[in-house]
């Protein structure tokens, strides 16, 4: 039997070999070696519950890792993932997981802060906005054409329309978000602010929503 190698945090991205080929055995070895990195820190408390700080609701891509961009810890971070970072429609009468997940980071979690995060090349945004055969994905089609409005995410003329496609993207969801009761009550009270970011994955960098000019800078 060998040893696992120690838990070194996203060191198989700098693998030569790539993540298909390393397979199921490669994420289980690391599940192993992180076990026994947990096992030299104080973990125990996480046991008696969460209090993140935040909300994250991010693509589902599986080039974004929000505790790694932020080096959040532990306990921090409330995360919700879905195709093309969308936030649904309130509907009490249908509910949906994704729906669920934020009033319970609102409502009973209390979470002060709530982002929306997009990123670049997202297949999401680009399949709404170049409306790609998705007709071997009923399901992807159907909750991408109800949740991405296409004059929200429609192709402009500048040099980069799908950043900018997806950077309205953010904003509508910041709006959606809006609509939910729990979260116009806290906003209403002060307990609550909304911030939409955009994450440039082929540099790492991560740029902020500035209400008032209305432009995507880095932060
Ligand atoms: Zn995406």
């Amino acid at each position: 039997m060998t040893a696992s190698p120690p838990y070194v945090p996203g060191s198989a991205a700098t693998s030569a070999v790539p993540a298909r080929r390393r397979g199921i055995s490669s994420l289980r070895e690391r599940a192993q070696a992180f076990h026994h990195y947990a096992g030299s820190r104080d973990l125990a408390p996480l046991a008696a519950g969460q209090d993140p700080c935040a909300l994250f609701i991010t693509c589902a891509d599986s080039r974004i890792i929000p505790t790694m961009i932020t080096a959040a810890s532990p306990g921090e971070l409330f995360e919700l993932r879905t195709a093309g970072n969308v936030v649904p429609p309130y509907r009490l009468e249908h509910p949906s997981g994704e729906a669920a997940t934020i009033e319970y980071a609102v409502a009973v979690l209390g979470v002060p802060h709530v982002i929306v995060c997009g990123h670049s090349h997202c297949g999401a945004v680009s399949a709404a906005t170049r409306r790609t055969d998705l007709s071997a994905a009923p399901m992807v089609a159907r909750w991408l054409a109800q949740t991405i409005r296409e004059t929200t995410v429609s192709c402009g003329a500048g040099p980069r329309p799908l950043v900018d496609a997806t950077q309205r993207h953010v904003l509508a969801q910041l709006e959606m978000l809006r609509t939910y009761p729990a979260i116009r009550d806290r906003l209403d009270g002060g307990r609550l602010r909304l911030h939409g970011w955009f994450y440039e994955i082929e540099t790492g960098a991560m740029h902020a929503h500035q209400p008032g000019t209305g432009h995507f800078l880095p932060l």
